[in-house]
């Protein structure tokens, strides 16, 4: 057996699927942005199997407008609560980041009423963050909300997840920056995200943690990211999948794992990146124990919540022997 390598386009093809996955045998990875209210259980099972041990559900935007006020409370509540459960009953340990995205900054009206609820949020165990927020289009309403939850998160202490326009974004990652240093931020608390060849050198020189995602077939793509590993080093760079209702790749840090490992990038490097340093950087929030993260290795998919299961009629719950209590 010789000559199979991997390539960015047999990744994102989801070919040589084994090959990728004995390359990272073993690993253990988090990602830290990865919306999985609009994935499925077979999302959930495929990234168990890859090694996501655990990940971080940013707030944002859920592709339909938003009617009222209740339809944020319970989003944010879902993250904290059914989202949680479900990621539990596959081995992962879920955690959420609690915002208003910038999107939905530009309802003023609607997020006024958001900033009063964001705080019967934050608090909550589990969230390790404020986000994700920022910039979009850059109007003058995503600044005054961005700016509120600035301080909302220097108030709870929390690092914020900020999420940087693909539009115009060297300036608008500038600008986030800027903004968040201006309302006295440490830039070590301050996760800048969806970053590329353009932007890394300024947050990794202002001292802003660098977090990319890997966007399938466009954007900031598996092999660019290992270009980037190996030109700036391991430190404060981390990679995401923001995995949500669009294309997208809920294995994403896993594979760019698997390609960093074939291009010749360390062990200890691909665990900075995929897994690490965003444990170290979400961790500020006092809401990490890498500890936890064996909690919800024993699967007992018989539990509820709230009356509800991840069970349909007639299908038999997975239950791990060491779950059971044994009298
Ligand atoms: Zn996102």
């Amino acid at each position: 057996m010789c000559c199979h390598t991997i390539d960015e386009e047999s990744l994102q093809r989801g070919e040589k699927w084994p090959l990728y996955k004995e390359q990272i045998a073993g690993m253990q990875f988090f990602d830290p942005h990865v919306h999985m209210t609009s994935r499925t259980t077979d999302d959930y099972q495929a990234m168990a199997d890859a090694g996501v041990v655990a990940l971080i559900e940013p707030a944002f935007w859920l592709g339909q407008p938003r009617t009222g006020l209740d339809t944020f409370r319970d989003y944010y509540s879902s993250l904290i609560g059914w989202e949680r459960f479900r990621a539990s009953q596959f081995g992962i340990k879920h955690y959420c980041t609690i915002g208003l995205n910038s999107r939905e900054a530009n309802n003023e009206a609607l997020a006024e009423q958001v900033m009063e609820i964001l705080p019967l949020f934050v608090y909550k165990e589990g969230v390790v963050g404020v986000g994700e927020i920022g910039f979009d289009d850059q109007t003058a309403a995503e600044e005054k909300y961005y700016r509120l939850q600035l301080e909302l998160a220097k108030e709870a202490g929390l690092p914020v997840q900020i999420h940087t326009p693909h539009r115009d974004k060297k300036k608008g990652t500038t600008r986030s920056m800027d903004i968040a240093l201006e309302h006295g931020l440490d830039p070590r608390m301050v996760i800048v995200d969806h970053n590329n060849e353009e932007t890394v050198k300024e947050v990794l020189d202002r001292g802003f943690w660098a977090a990319f995602t890997i966007y399938p077939f466009t954007k900031m793509g598996n092999e660019r990211m290992v270009d980037v590993v190996k030109q700036y080093g391991p430190e404060r760079i981390m990679v995401n999948s923001a995995a949500d209702w669009g294309i997208s790749d809920p294995l994403a840090v896993p594979k760019t794992a698997a390609l960093m490992k074939e291009r010749g990038i360390s062990v200890e490097d691909i665990r900075l990146v995929t897994y690490q340093n965003a444990v170290t950087a979400f961790a500020q929030s006092g809401q990490i124990e890498e500890s936890d993260f064996s909690s919800v290795k024993s699967i007992d998919q018989s539990q509820k919540f709230a009356g509800n299961t991840v069970l349909r009629g007639g299908q038999a719950p997975r239950v791990d022997k060491d779950s059971v209590f044994i009298r």
